[in-house]
């Protein structure tokens, strides 16, 4: 476009760099995502296809984004590491809806998702972001789940569930849902205690994953999963798992967490063990 007397707007468009050697966080969260469940019928206090939905948005992220190289996820929110991401969360978010929601639940207006990106100097403050994230789902699920209990089978009005749990702490709301209610609140799917993690994990060449001496982790199991080394490639060529290797293995890609498959996980971030057990995310 050849320069005109309207170019000079151009010049508005101010650089907007991020500070180098910084890791990234964007989290995405829906907007007004209160009116959106109730207008969509989502079952409370948690509706898994809703958090289903948003966990194959998440994916999708990953599969354009390469650089991405971890998410997590709660209720209408999701965090994480570089951009491009609020348009293709959302746009993936309509696109699977039909495939996640059943067939009577229609989309009833445009959802949206609001962005924010935030700079952490180092891997303290990148950890600590999702453990606040983590405690976060942990005291919120707590929360909704007793409150829910309260409204739906102890026959409350929410004005008056929300006055039973004014200044009750974990323990008190534990105790509600146990002695009230006949539920153990550990014993609740880890999706919805722990929230959605997202990352790759490295692909076996196939002569060695039917001979795995691990299970496999399948992308819908919600079980304290995390057996980094059963996906260790450097195990088919290790005498010591007993591996016979009769055709030579397939060249193998080195793993460095932007490759890989895209997994869902429900693990306790608030431990370390997740980043020991995968030192290439923070490298
Ligand atoms: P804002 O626009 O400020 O983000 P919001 O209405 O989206 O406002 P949030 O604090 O983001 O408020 O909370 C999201 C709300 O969306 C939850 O409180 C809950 O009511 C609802 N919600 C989101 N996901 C689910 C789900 N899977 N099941 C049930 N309810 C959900
Ligand atoms: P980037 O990701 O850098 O923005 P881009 O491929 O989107 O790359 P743009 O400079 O944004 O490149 O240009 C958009 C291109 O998309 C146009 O050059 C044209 O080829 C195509 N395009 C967009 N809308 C239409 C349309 N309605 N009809 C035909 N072509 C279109
Ligand atoms: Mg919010
Ligand atoms: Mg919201
Ligand atoms: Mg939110």
């Amino acid at each position: 476009m050849a320069n005109s007397r309207f170019q000079y707007v151009r010049s508005f468009e101010l650089a907007d760099n991020l500070l180098p050697s910084t890791y990234l966080v964007v989290r995405v969260d829906g907007k007004g995502f209160h009116r959106f469940a109730d207008a969509h019928g989502f079952a409370k206090p948690n509706d898994k296809t809703a958090l289903d939905l948003m966990d194959r948005a998440a994916k999708r992220v990953m599969e354009e984004v390469p650089d991405v190289v971890v998410g997590f996820g709660e209720s209408d929110e999701y965090s994480k590491i570089v951009t491009l991401i609020v348009s293709c969360f959302t746009s993936a978010y309509v696109f699977y809806w039909t495939q996640y929601m059943p067939k009577d639940r229609i989309l009833q207006y445009p959802p949206i998702f609001d962005g924010r990106i935030v700079q952490y100097p180092s891997e303290k403050e990148v950890k600590d972001y999702f453990k606040w994230r983590a405690v976060d789902t942990h005291i919120n699920n707590l929360y909704n789940t007793t409150f829910w209990a309260l409204v739906l089978q102890g026959g409350q009005t929410t004005t008056q569930a929300n006055e039973t749990l004014s200044g009750t702490v974990s323990g008190d709301k534990n105790e509600i849902l146990f002695s009230q209610f006949g539920i153990n609140y550990s014993s609740l799917p880890e999706q919805f205690r722990r929230g959605s993690t997202v990352v790759r994990k490295e692909v076996l060449p196939e002569n060695t994953i039917n001979q795995s001496p691990m299970p496999e982790q399948s992308e819908n199991d919600s079980s304290e999963l995390v057996t980094p080394h059963a996906e260790d490639p450097r195990k088919a060529s290790n005498p010591l798992f007993g591996h016979k290797q009769k055709k030579k293995p397939r060249p193998v890609v080195p793993f460095d967490g932007t490759n890989g498959e895209i997994v869902v996980l429900h693990v306790d971030m608030v431990k370390d063990d997740f980043w020991n057990e995968r030192p290439w995310l923070l490298r």
